[in-house]
C-alpha cells in the first residue's frame, strides 16, 4: 500500500497481527478492513483523505465506504474542507456501535470484564477481586464464564451483537490450543482456558481467543495513545507480576515461540530475593507491586494500614476466595507518601531506582518510541516519573539516539481487558464483510 509506512501516520496495510490477504478474493474485504482501522486509529476523514493515506483509488475507496455503511461499520458525518481550492467533501466516521468485543483478564488477583463497542464504547464493565492461586481453576473458570454470560446478556440487552471473546491471562500461552501452558503467579501449568468456558458458556457462545495479558494491555495502549509517530512501544505490565508488550514497527513482536516480552524474569540482582519462578533476583521481584508493598510495609510505620495490610475486601459470596484491593492499597500508599512519609518515600525511590535501571537496558536493546509504564504505576507512578526518566536517561548507551518519551498508562488495571476486547474485534476488521459469519473454531 504505502511506499513508506513511517511518513508520519501508521501502517493500515496489515493488521496489528499481521496478517495479509491470502489470495485475490480476500483482497476487497482486506480493504475493507484497511479503512476501517484508518477510521478507528486516525479519525474521521473525506473520501479524498482516505485515498490519500491507503493509496486506494477514490472511486474503490467509494464504493468500500458504501459498503462499510450499509454493514453498519462506518458512518457519514459532517463537511470538511479539503483545502482552500477544494471542494467540501462529507466525512466518514468508524461506527460499529451495534458490534461489540468482549474482554476478559485473569490476573492473580482479580478477573476483570468489559464490553467495547466498534465506536469505543464502553457498555459493561466489571472488576472482581479473587486470589486466583488460592481459588484453582474450575471455580475460577466459573467466575469468568459467570462474568462473561452476564456480558452476553448486557450486550443482547443493548442490541449489540458481539463479534467475539477474548481472554487476557498471565504467562506463558499457547494461542492455538488456547491453554496457559505455565503461569508462575496463578500457579497455573496446562490449563485449557478456552475448552473450559466454552463448556460452560455453550454452543452458542462467540469466537473465543486467548493470549497473554501483557501483549493485550500493549495493544489497548498503543491504540489509546492516538500518536501516529509511535510505531515502537515497550508497555511494562506492573502487578504482582511483570510482563512485557513489544510493539516494533506497528506489530506486536512475539519472538519464535512467542515469549517475547517476558521480561519479569529477567535476574537483574543474582544474589536478591527468591522469585515464584523457583530463581533469584528477578526484576519482578525488586519493582513489582510486592517490592513496593513489602519495602513499605518493612518501615517502621505501617505504611499500608493495618486494615489494608491483612484483611481483604468483602466481596460477593459468588466469588469462590477474595483477594485485596490493589487500587485501596495504592491509594494509601500515595497519601502517605504525599504527607511525606519518609518510608514510604523511601519505598517508592528504591522501587523507581530498580525500574529506571531496567528500563535502561531494555531502551537499549528495544530502541522503543515510547515506554508506558502500565498497572499499579498507573495509579501511583506520578510519584516517581522523574526519577524513572532521569535514571534511563544516565544509562542508555546513546541518550540521544535511544531517547524515549516514558509515559504513565492512562488505561491503568484496565488496559488488558480492553486489550483483549479489541482482540475480540480484530474478526471484524479481518473480514468487515465476513464476520458475522465466523467458520473457524478458535
Ligand atoms: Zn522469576
Amino acid at each position: 500500500m504505502r511506499a513508506d509506512p513511517r511518513d508520519g501516520s501508521r501502517d493500515f496495510s496489515l493488521g496489528f497481527w499481521g496478517q495479509r490477504p491470502s489470495n485475490r478474493a480476500s483482497i476487497r474485504r482486506a480493504n475493507l478492513g484497511i479503512i476501517l482501522r484508518l477510521l478507528r486509529d486516525e479519525g474521521p476523514r473525506s473520501r479524498v483523505r482516505i485515498a490519500g493515506a491507503t493509496g486506494l483509488p477514490k472511486p474503490t475507496v467509494t464504493s468500500l465506504v458504501a459498503e462499510l455503511v450499509e454493514l453498519g461499520l462506518a458512518v457519514e458525518g459532517q463537511t470538511e474542507s479539503e483545502g482552500a481550492i477544494g471542494r467540501p467533501g462529507t466525512t466518514v466516521h468508524l461506527d460499529g456501535r451495534t458490534v461489540c468485543g468482549i474482554g476478559t483478564e485473569i490476573s492473580a488477583d482479580y478477573v476483570s470484564v468489559v464490553v467495547l463497542t466498534m465506536r469505543g464504547d464502553v457498555l459493561h464493565e466489571r472488576h472482581q477481586p479473587i486470589a486466583v492461586a488460592e481459588a484453582g481453576v474450575e471455580p475460577v473458570l466459573d467466575l469468568v464464564a459467570a462474568l462473561l454470560a452476564e456480558c452476553l446478556d448486557r450486550a443482547a440487552e443493548s442490541g449489540t451483537r458481539a463479534a467475539g471473546i477474548a481472554v487476557a491471562a498471565h504467562g506463558v500461552v499457547d494461542l492455538v490450543g488456547g491453554r496457559v501452558r505455565y503461569a508462575a503467579n496463578l500457579d497455573w501449568h496446562d490449563v485449557e482456558v478456552l475448552d473450559g468456558l466454552r463448556r460452560r458458556l455453550g454452543p452458542a457462545a462467540p469466537v473465543l481467543h486467548l493470549d497473554n495479558d501483557a501483549k493485550l494491555a500493549a495493544l489497548a495502549e498503543y491504540l489509546a495513545i492516538k500518536d501516529s509517530d509511535i510505531h515502537d512501544l515497550l508497555y511494562i505490565s506492573a502487578g504482582s507480576g511483570i510482563g512485557g508488550g513489544i510493539i516494533s514497527g506497528d506489530r506486536l513482536l512475539r519472538g519464535a515461540a512467542g515469549f517475547a516480552g517476558e521480561i519479569g524474569h529477567l535476574p537483574l540482582d543474582p544474589r536478591g530475593r527468591l522469585c515464584v519462578c523457583g530463581r533469584g533476583g528477578c526484576w519482578e521481584t525488586m519493582i513489582g507491586l510486592g517490592a513496593l508493598l513489602r519495602l513499605a510495609d518493612a518501615s517502621q510505620e505501617p505504611a499500608t494500614g493495618p486494615a489494608l495490610a491483612s484483611a481483604p475486601t468483602p466481596v460477593p459470596t459468588s466469588a469462590p476466595a477474595p483477594a485485596f484491593d490493589a487500587e485501596q492499597r495504592l491509594a494509601e500508599l500515595k497519601r502517605r507518601a504525599l504527607a511525606g512519609d519518609g518510608p514510604t518515600r523511601d519505598a517508592l525511590h528504591q522501587v523507581a531506582t530498580d525500574l529506571g535501571l531496567g528500563l535502561g537496558m531494555l531502551a537499549d536493546i528495544l530502541n522503543p518510541r515510547a515506554v508506558v509504564l502500565g498497572g499499579y504505576f498507573a495509579h501511583i507512578g506520578d510519584l516517581m516519573l522523574d526519577q524513572v526518566r532521569t535514571i534511563v536517561r544516565e544509562h542508555v548507551m546513546a541518550p540521544e539516539a535511544a531517547a524515549c518519551e516514558i509515559l504513565l498508562s492512562t488505561l491503568g488495571f484496565r488496559a488488558p481487558a480492553l486489550g483483549a476486547a479489541h482482540l475480540a474485534l480484530e474478526d471484524v476488521y479481518q473480514d468487515p464483510a465476513g464476520y458475522r459469519h465466523p467458520s473457524r473454531t478458535i
